[in-house]
C-alpha cells in the first residue's frame, strides 16, 4: 500500500457510501464501519454530507477538499421563482386556479380582524402568546369561487416574514386604518408588493370609529404612489369595517376584479411545486408543514424537497382537518412526512426519489455550511468591536429554528433596550440550527447568555456551557423569551427548563411486542436510557422525531435504565415508525442556567 499522508482529494457536497468508498480506494464495509465508529449509521447507497465523508476520508490517510463547482447565479429579476418554473411548452395546458391573496399592513390596522372576518371564524383569541407565529393559509368560497388567502401573522415584529407572504400571492390587500392612516409598515408593505409586482387593493379599514378620515388616508396613499382609482388612479381604495363585517363584499369583489385582468393560471397535470406557508413540530405527529401548491397537483406519496427538509408524503390535511389525497393549484394543504422543518417561504418541489430528495437536502446543507464559514471571522471582529466598548449591555447570543424567526426575536429583544435606564440588550449573534460548541464559545468570550428559539442543545455544548458558565436558555414562545430579558434586565430572572442528552442508541432491529405495538431493539453507543425520559430520533442525521419512552426491555424483564453497551428494547408513546439505522438521544428536561 503507497504513503497515502500527503494524497488531497476533492469530494462533492454530498456523496453516496459506495462512490466514496471508491474514490477513496477501499471497500463500502470499511467505509460503513468508520463512519458507526463516529456515531453514523449509513448504508451504501446512502448520501453522506462533505463534513461526513471528509471525516473517513482523513481517516484513512487522505486530505478532503470541498470540490468547487461552478454555482451559475440564476438572474432572479422580479418574477417570483414559482411563476418562471413553468416550461414553455406547458402554455397550452394552462388552466384557471383560484387567486392567492395576502393581507399586510401596518399592526393594529385591523389585519387579523379582516381575516377572520373573511373566514368568518375567530383565531384572533386563541393565538399563542398573543402572536401569530407563522402564515397560514385558508380557501373560502364566494358566489361558488374558490379565493385563497394568506394568514399573515398580525404582529410588528413579522416584517421580514410578511415580506416573503407577498411573494407566493397574487394580490396584496393592503390594510389601512383609517383613524391613524399611512404608517411606517404600510409603506412597507407596499414596497414589498412592488418590487414581486403584485397588484394592490386597499382596504380603508375602522370606517365605522369616529376619528376616520377618507380623504386624508386617500391624500396619503397618493404620496406613496398608491392613487386612489376614485381619483383617477389605478389603486381601488375600499371603504371597510372588519370589525361590523361591513363592506367586505364589495372589497371581495374587488380582488376578484382585479384577479379577472391577470392571468392566475396553473398546469395542474405539470411539475409539482409552491411555496411552504408554514412548518411546525408535533408531538406524535412530527414534522407538519403548511403548503401552498403552486403548479402540478401534490399526492400522498410524493416525495417533496423544501429548503433543507424532504420526506415522502405520509398524510395531508385540508384547512379543516380533513384528510385529502392530492391537492391541485392554489391550495393549501398540512403535509406529515417531512423529516425536518422546512422554512415559512422556502418553495417546494416534488422530486423522483427519496434519494433524490436526501441528495438534494445534503447539498444544500453543505453549501449554507460554506457559506456561513466565510461569516464567521467578521463576527469576531465585531465582538473585539463590542467587547471595548464602554456601553452596558446584555449581550445574547440568538439560535432559532428558522430564519423566519430571527429577524423579529432580534428586533423584539433590541426594542427593550428603550425601556431599561442604564442598560441595553446587544443580539450579537444570531443563527439557524441547534445551540453549538462554538455559540458556547462565541458566549464565554463575549459575557453572552445563549437563547434558543424551537432548537435543543447539542451534547457537546450542553458540557461546555457547564465548565465555561454560560447560561443558556431555551424557549418555544417568543413572548415568553421576549419577556424573560425583559426580567432578566430588571434582575428578576427566574431559572429555565431545558434539555439535557444523557444517551444515544443504534436501532438495530424492529419487533411486536406482546401488549401490541412495535419496539425498537436499540444498543446503547453512549452514556444511558432511562425510563421517564425523551427520545430525539434521528435518520441520516436528520430529525425524524421527538418523543417520550414508554417502555425499556432486557429480555423479557421492564427495567429502569440501560447503560453503554448494553442491548435492549425501547417502545415509545404512540409511535412506532422507527427503522433499522435510526439513532436514538435520550434527555430529560431539568433547571438550567438563571
Ligand atoms: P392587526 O395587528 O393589523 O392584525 O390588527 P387587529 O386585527 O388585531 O386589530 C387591532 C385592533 O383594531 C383590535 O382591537 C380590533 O378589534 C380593532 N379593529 C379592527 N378592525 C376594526 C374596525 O373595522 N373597526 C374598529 N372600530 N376597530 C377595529
Amino acid at each position: 500500500m503507497g504513503k497515502k499522508e500527503d494524497k488531497i482529494i476533492q469530494l462533492p457536497y454530498g456523496i453516496t457510501v459506495r462512490e466514496l468508498a471508491g474514490r477513496l480506494d477501499t471497500s463500502a464495509v470499511q467505509v460503513i464501519k468508520i463512519l458507526m465508529s463516529n456515531g453514523v449509521m449509513a448504508s451504501i447507497n446512502q448520501t453522506i454530507d462533505f463534513d461526513t465523508a471528509a471525516v473517513v476520508a482523513t481517516e484513512l490517510g487522505f486530505e478532503p477538499q470541498l470540490e468547487q463547482e461552478e454555482v451559475i447565479e440564476e438572474e432572479l429579476g422580479e418574477i417570483p421563482l414559482w411563476r418562471r418554473v413553468i416550461k414553455e411548452e406547458e402554455k397550452e395546458s394552462l388552466t384557471a386556479r383560484p387567486p392567492v391573496i395576502t393581507i399586510l399592513g401596518h399592526v393594529d390596522h385591523g389585519k387579523t380582524t379582516l381575516l377572520d372576518a373573511i373566514r368568518n371564524t375567530n383565531v384572533a383569541g386563541g393565538e399563542v402568546g398573543g402572536i401569530t407565529q407563522h402564515i397560514g393559509a385558508y380557501q373560502i368560497s364566494y358566489k361558488g369561487r374558490p379565493l385563497t388567502f394568506l394568514d399573515t401573522p398580525g404582529h410588528a415584529a413579522f416584517s421580514s416574514m410578511r415580506a416573503r407572504g407577498a411573494q407566493g400571492a397574487d394580490i396584496v390587500v393592503l390594510v389601512v386604518a383609517a383613524d391613524d392612516g399611512v404608517q411606517p409598515q404600510t409603506r412597507e408593505a407596499a414596497n414589498h408588493a412592488k418590487a414581486a409586482q403584485v397588484p394592490i387593493v386597499v382596504a380603508l379599514n375602522k370606517i365605522d370609529k369616529a376619528g376616520a378620515n377618507e380623504d386624508r388616508v386617500m391624500r396619503q396613499l397618493s404620496d406613496i404612489g398608491l392613487q386612489p382609482e376614485a381619483w383617477e388612479g389605478e389603486t381601488f381604495v375600499m371603504p371597510v369595517s372588519a370589525k361590523n363585517r361591513e363592506g367586505l363584499e364589495d372589497l371581495i369583489e374587488t380582488i376578484l376584479l382585479v384577479a379577472d385582468n391577470m392571468t392566475i393560471k396553473a398546469n395542474p397535470k405539470g411539475d409539482c411545486i409552491g411555496t411552504v406557508v408554514e412548518a411546525r413540530l408535533e408531538k406524535g405527529r412530527g414534522h407538519l408543514a403548511t403548503l401552498l401548491v403552486q403548479n402540478g397537483t401534490l399526492k400522498v406519496g410524493d416525495v417533496v424537497v423544501a429548503g433543507e427538509a424532504t420526506g415522502k408524503i405520509k398524510a395531508m390535511f385540508d384547512q379543516r382537518q380533513k384528510r385529502v389525497s392530492k391537492a391541485g393549484p392554489s391550495t393549501p394543504v398540512l403535509v406529515m412526512g417531512m423529516n425536518a422543518l422546512p422554512e415559512a417561504g422556502d418553495l417546494f418541489q416534488v422530486v423522483a426519489s427519496d434519494r433524490e430528495g436526501r441528495a438534494m437536502v445534503a447539498q444544500r446543507k453543505a453549501e449554507r455550511e460554506a457559506k456561513r464559514n466565510i461569516k464567521r471571522a467578521t463576527l469576531e471582529e465585531l465582538f473585539n468591536r463590542y467587547k471595548s466598548g464602554e456601553a452596558k449591555e446584555l449581550r445574547l447570543i440568538l439560535k432559532a429554528d428558522v430564519q423566519g424567526s430571527l429577524e423579529p426575536i432580534t428586533n423584539e429583544l433590541e426594542k427593550l433596550s428603550g425601556q431599561h435606564k442604564d442598560i441595553s440588550v446587544k443580539v450579537l449573534h444570531a443563527e439557524t440550527g441547534n445551540v453549538t460548541e462554538s455559540d458556547i464559545m462565541l458566549a464565554a468570550a463575549s459575557n453572552a447568555v445563549v437563547m434558543g428559539f424551537d432548537v435543543s442543545i447539542d451534547q457537546g455544548a450542553r458540557r461546555l456551557a457547564d465548565t465555561e458558565g454560560v447560561s443558556i436558555r431555551l424557549y418555544n414562545i417568543i413572548y415568553r423569551m421576549v419577556e424573560d430579558v425583559d426580567k432578566a434586565l430588571s434582575g428578576l430572572l427566574e431559572p429555565e427548563m431545558v434539555e439535557r442528552v444523557i444517551g444515544k442508541a443504534a436501532v438495530l432491529a424492529t419487533f411486536k411486542v406482546s401488549k401490541g405495538g412495535t419496539a425498537a431493539g436499540c444498543r446503547v453507543l453512549s452514556g444511558e436510557f432511562r425510563r421517564n425520559a425523551s427520545v430525539r430520533i434521528t435518520r441520516a442525521g436528520e430529525e425524524v422525531a421527538v418523543v417520550e419512552i414508554a417502555g425499556i426491555r432486557r429480555e423479557k424483564d421492564e427495567v429502569r435504565e440501560v447503560r453503554e453497551g448494553m442491548e435492549c428494547g425501547i417502545t415509545l408513546k404512540n409511535f412506532e415508525d422507527f427503522e433499522v439505522g435510526d439513532l436514538f438521544e435520550c434527555f430529560v428536561v431539568e433547571k438550567f442556567g438563571g
